[in-house]
This record gives structure tokens, sequence and C-alpha cells, in this order.
């Protein structure tokens, strides 16, 4: 039986959008449908995140006249990352596999195709990947890939160049459910619930319409969330630095003790190294401190310890 796919949107005054984007992604799943690739049960869910323009009057609208055309409201604004998780989680007992990509068709739909492929081969999760960021300006992809280091180098697993395009299966996204943190970052959830995955390429493009709904500000609380939601690495430094500065402190002492005794006036050498020694301490301490709150950080989060993939049993 053709699987039933789930196209999860998450829209943000996305009204000088919404008309395109529903007209592209209703020739596509049609296509899919006709070509028995998929169930004709699918359907093209717009999750309106509390916009203030004309976002959910549209997408009822596209609704009551063509039921391929799902819609879902959030009481108000919860950001990118909260709506797309409203929607998948709203999704997962309707479909075998979800598909997320934005209003603004970034990405590239062409791809819809093989994302069904590997998922038909037994991928439970397929990442789409940006090839290259030509059409991206230069601040966005230099800080975009920065990020990705940055966050790489910070011990966090995510793919690279991968957004939130991407397709995930039924137990995937019941997986997905067993996460029960608050701060969002899915990019770097996803890998951690781990089942057959693959990569699937793409040229992305320029928004066609609207504007960006990630100015820098967001951006950068995004990737701020992205490090602490994953990372102890920063608390861990803390400890790093501070052993770095005690131990230079005590050769500095050892070196104003050794002035002393032979009598060579080093002035205020002495008091400038024990300030630094007991800096060193007190950082070493904080540290100590933050990793117990790191403890408690991750206890708090609740995470699924484990995610069983198969049992084989017989009785
Ligand atoms: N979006 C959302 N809530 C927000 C901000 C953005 O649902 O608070 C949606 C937006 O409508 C779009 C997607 O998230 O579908 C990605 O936003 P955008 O294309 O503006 O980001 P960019 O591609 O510039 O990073
Ligand atoms: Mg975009």
């Amino acid at each position: 039986m053709a699987s039933t796919i789930y196209l999860v949107i998450p829209c943000y005054n996305e009204e000088e959008v919404l008309p395109e984007t529903s007209k592209r992604l209703k020739i596509k799943i049609n296509g899919l449908i006709e070509a028995g690739t998929i169930s004709p049960d699918s359907r093209i869910l717009f999750v309106d995140d509390g916009s203030k323009d004309r976002t959910w009057d549209m997408i009822s609208y596209l609704h009551s006249i063509d039921s391929i055309f799902s819609g879902l409201k959030l009481s108000r604004n919860r950001g990118h990352q909260n709506a797309l998780l409203a929607g998948l989680m709203t999704v997962k007992d309707l479909c075998d596999a979800a598909i997320s990509l934005d209003a603004d068709l970034q990405d590239d739909v062409e791809v819809i195709d093989r994302f069904i492929e590997n998922f038909h081969d037994g991928c439970d999760v397929v990442y789409g990947v940006r090839r290259e960021r030509k059409t991206d300006s230069f601040f966005k992809r230099t800080t975009a890939v920065g990020f990705y280091r940055f966050m790489q180098a910070m011990g966090v697993d995510i793919v690279f160049n991968h957004a939130d395009y991407r397709l995930m299966s039924k137990r995937a996204l019941e997986a997905l459910s067993g996460y029960r943190e608050v701060n969002l970052f899915l990019r770097g959830m996803v890998p951690l619930i781990g089942f057959k995955s693959s990569v699937v390429e793409y040229d992305r493009a320029e928004r066609f319409a609207g504007e960006s709904k990630y100015p820098l500000k967001k951006m950068l609380s995004f990737a701020a969330d992205g490090i602490t939601s994953f990372s102890v690495k920063p608390l861990r430094l803390i400890t790093v630095f501070g052993s770095v500065v005690t131990f230079l402190a005590v050769l500095a002492l050892i070196y104003a003790l050794v002035a002393a005794i032979i009598g060579t006036d080093i002035g205020m050498f002495a008091l400038a190294a024990s300030i630094w020694l007991l800096a060193g301490v007190q950082l070493i301490c904080l540290g100590i401190i933050g990793s117990y709150i790191g403890r408690i950080y991750s206890e708090v989060k609740q995470r699924p310890r484990f995610i069983i993939e198969k049992l084989l049993n017989k009785r």
C-alpha cells in the first residue's frame, strides 16, 4: 500500500508566499499521488505560528476549497522550532512519514521524490543537505558555516548544512515525542534518535517573496540555544581555563619566592601573582559547581535514555 505523507510547513506572516507555495506543493503532491508513489490520504499541513497578517485566513480558505490542504493554528507566535514540532506531533498519528519544509520554498521541492524513495528503502530519517550557498548573502553564508563548525567543536552532533528540511518516519516522530525539553533545537535532537538515516543533497534557492523571518537577533539566540541545549562543554572549559591560570600563577609565585631568596627586588610581582592564583582557584571551583549544574540540567530534560529500533523474540 502506498504510504501516507504529510508535508509540514510552519508559517509566520507568510501571506506573500502562500499562494505560490500552495500551488507548487499541490502540483508536487498530486503528481506523487497520481503516480501511485504516495497515498491519496497525503496532506499539506500549514502551521500558522501566530501570524499577524492574513496567513490563517488564507490557510482556512485553501482548506475549504481543497481537502489536500490542512491547517493548524497556534494560539500565538512561538517561533519556528515550536511551530514545526507542533505540526509534527499533530501528524505523527495520521501519517507514515512527515516532511518538514519552509513556507518560502527555498528548499527544492523536487527532492521530495528522493526523500520518499529513501524512506521506502527503509530510512527513518532523511536529511536534506544544501549543496552550496551561492544564493545566500556573504554574511549569511559565513555566519552559517561558522555556526556549524562551532557546533561541531562544542561536541553537538549535527548534520553539516542541514536545516529543517527532512523526512521523518512515524516511528522517528514517535521517538521525537519522547524528548521533553522546552528549548528546542530540532536539528540537534533528530540525530540523537538514531535509526537508519540518509542524506539527500539539493541547491537552495532564494526566498521568492517576503523577507526572512530570521533576523540576526533570532539567529544568535537560536545558535545559543543549540549550544547550551546540547553541550556541557562551555562549563568544562571554565575548569580548563581555571587550571591554566592556576598553573601559571604557581609558576609566577615560585619565581617570586626564588627572587626573594636571592634578594632581587621584584616589587608588586608576588602580590599580582597571588591574586592570579586566587582567581584561578575560584575558576576551578566555579567549574566544579558547573559540572554539577550540567548533571542537573541533563536530568531535568528527562530525555529518553534509549530508543528501541527492533525486538527479536520468539515465543
Ligand atoms: N517561521 C515561523 N515562526 C517564526 C519565524 C519563522 O513559523 O517565528 C517560519 C517561516 O514562516 C518560514 C520558516 O519558519 O516558513 C523559516 O523562516 P525564514 O524563511 O524566514 O528563515 P530563513 O530561511 O531566512 O533562515
Ligand atoms: Mg527562508
